[in-house]
């Protein structure tokens, strides 16, 4: 019987050695490296859209139809929204989030693809980040994908414009029924088709296309690492399955590889 401390021991060893091994790491996070950070969930208990209920699904050719209506309901934070923008504007990041900006600057993770759109990666000082729902905080023109932070874009005419080519500029969000950006999609993939070892942390591998991500690495022969408390639907095919909070773990794999770096 080895202690279950022993075993997240030993599979640290066995993930250092894989992220430290392979040439381009690519890292895949989801709504568990947030809950971390008390961002409150969209759905489950206590969710914004369980308590709201869901957006429509066809949300964004909603917008299409009526931006400049779109636009004031964002402006006066009708319905979920205060809560949801409230969320994202207190939330700060975990040790999570810092210990992945910390491997991205010592060059042992070279990209981050993230499903949540709460920023805290940037904020963390992640810098080569995809995030492939968007990110709230940003707006995007519907044109040609220029961001910018929300607060810099006057919004005495709606729907704003993009001061580079007068498109429509929306909520850099995705929502229901939207594409996703082409621009982040295509990033997306140039990380995957060259990504030998994916670290997966706080998803659980149902949501596509992110879903997919893990299975491409794993079918071009990369090894998957995986940090979750619970275990998820891709834990039968990592090679390693750290159990635990990603705010507690990472740190420590972190600190392996940096031992593993200087020595
Ligand atoms: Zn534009």
């Amino acid at each position: 019987m080895v202690e279950p401390g022993e075993e997240l021991d030993r599979n640290l060893d066995q993930a250092a050695d894989l992220l430290l091994g392979a040439r381009y790491v690519v890292a895949l996070t989801g709504a568990g490296v947030s809950v971390e950070s008390s961002v409150r969930p969209f759905r489950g208990p206590g969710g914004i859209w369980t308590e709201h209920g869901e957006p429509p699904m066809d949300g964004y050719q909603r917008f299409l139809a009526d931006p400049r209506r779109e636009w004031q309901r964002m402006i006066n934070r009708e319905g979920y929204l205060k809560d949801m923008f409230e969320a994202f504007e207190t939330a700060k990041p975990n040790a999570g989030h810092y210990a992945l900006a910390e491997l991205e600057e010592i060059g042992v993770l070279k990209s981050l693809i993230t499903q949540n759109v709460d920023n805290l990666h940037r904020a963390a000082g992640s810098r080569n980040v995809a995030e492939i729902h968007g990110n709230c905080l940003l707006v995007r023109c519907l044109e040609c994908n220029a961001r910018f932070p929300k607060d810099d874009i006057p919004v005495d005419e709606l729907p704003p414009r993009c001061p580079g080519c007068n498109g429509i500029m929306k909520n850099d969000g995705v929502y229901f029924g939207e594409p996703i950006a082409a621009d982040v999609l295509h990033k997306c993939q140039e990380d995957v088709s060259t990504c030998d070892c994916m670290l997966l942390a706080g998803t659980s591998g149902f949501v596509y296309p992110a879903a997919g991500f893990p299975l491409t690495v794993r079918r071009t022969g990369g090894s998957l690492v995986e940090v979750d408390p619970y275990g998820t639907g891709l834990t039968h095919m990592c090679d390693v399955a750290l159990k635990g909070k990603s705010g507690e773990v990472l740190p420590r794999l972190l600190e392996r590889i940096k031992t593993r770096m200087s020595g």
